[in-house]
């Protein structure tokens, strides 16, 4: 959206473009042209500002004295341009490894986790810490893929013009328990949370939830990258966010976002993450058997649905596989010639 101060934000935080999928990348193609953006982050770590993920630059500005004999050690191990999840890396048999492993860990994982998720690394699905891995290169870039980009009008304006047509209609502020006969009669695909969809006759499935306190800025530029991590768990946020420098906004001021993740509670707050544990998971498992034999005609989908820790990418090509899906429930003579 954008703020009172004609600077183009995000209101739930940065949400950052990138994939490998052509085809999700020709559908969205549709309905935005696009601003080519390739997303540096930085943390801010014992004073000094380094890439994270943690790369051989990283090294160099954290421990100077180690960085050539560790990164040839790095090299040697893993080999060049490689990458190793920071959890493997403190396992590794050498010791100079599994210190550095320690190091990184203490330094950029362990507070902003806690921060992030309320737990430790640990106790969190090993796949979370693993998509910020340790990069055995100076590659200081965010991601890798081959397509990286912001709609270039905003994801504000690429949604609504994808629902700019005749057949559909949006209702906001409307809960699914509001539209006539239900949801479970019709085919549908419901992206909400579905511990909720089911009154939570299971009980809860946890999610984390972020406050966004938004600061404007009489400056033209504020942070060195887009994205300034903090990992200390002394400070309340995780990450500061100056999105003109996503959006490439041109402007004479500047806004950034602090992120502050927080817990959920349902009602009050919007779930942002899943928080995916062993028992979770199981718990979620269970929902989605209710959902199989209760209401077989409804497609849970999206990070909520689907208790899934999405990119946006994957969250894409879940809903292309849902739509799908739905039009099976149409009768034979109504489907489209490539669904069978
Ligand atoms: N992470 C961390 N320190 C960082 C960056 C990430 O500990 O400086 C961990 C943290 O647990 C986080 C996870 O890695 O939740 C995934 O990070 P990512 O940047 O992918 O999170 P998102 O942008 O989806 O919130």
């Amino acid at each position: 959206m954008i703020n009172e101060h004609g600077i183009l934000v995000h209101s739930y935080g940065p949400h950052i473009f990138h994939t490998r999928r052509q085809k999700v990348v020709d559908f969205l193609s549709r309905f935005t042209a696009w601003r080519s953006y390739e997303h540096r982050v930085m943390a801010l770590i014992e004073g000094r500002l380094a890439p994270v993920p943690f790369n051989l630059t990283s090294l160099e500005i954290c421990l100077p004295d180690k960085a050539l004999k560790l990164a040839k050690l790095l090299t040697d191990t893993f080999g060049k341009d490689t990458s190793i999840p920071i959890l493997s890396l403190r396992q590794h048999d050498n010791i100079a490894l599994r210190e550095l492993g320690n190091f990184v860990y203490s330094r950029i994982f362990l507070g902003y986790t806690q921060k992030q998720w309320g737990l430790s690394p640990e106790e969190i699905s090993p796949a979370v810490t693993a998509r910020v891995p340790f990069r055995i290169s100076h590659d200081d870039r965010y991601f890798t893929d081959f397509f990286q980009a912001m709609p270039k009008a905003g994801y504000t304006s690429m949604f609504e013009s994808m629902l700019s047509h005749p057949e559909i209609t949006v209702m906001l502020d409307t809960a699914f328990t509001d539209i006539a006969g239900g949801h479970a009669s019709l085919p549908c695909i419901h992206t909400g949370a579905i511990d909720e969809y089911f009154d939570f006759s299971l009980d809860s499935l946890p999610y984390r939830s972020a406050r966004f306190e938004f600061q404007h800025l009489r400056q033209q530029r504020h942070l060195p990258v887009a994205v300034v991590n903090e990992p200390d768990s002394d400070i309340p946020h995780t990450r500061v966010c100056e999105y003109r420098l996503l959006t490439g906004q041109d402007a004479p001021e500047t806004t950034v976002g602090i992120e502050f993740p927080c817990a959920h509670l349902p009602g009050k707050t919007q779930q942002s993450y899943p928080v995916r544990t062993e028992a979770s998971v199981a718990r979620y498992k269970e929902y989605k058997k209710m959902a199989r034999t209760r209401t077989p005609q409804t497609i849970f989908c999206g990070r909520l649905g689907s208790f899934c820790y999405y990119n946006m990418d994957d969250a894409v090509l879940a809903g292309m596989g849902a739509a799908k899906a739905i039009l099976r429930f149409l009768p034979p003579r109504n489907r489209p010639p490539d669904l069978g």
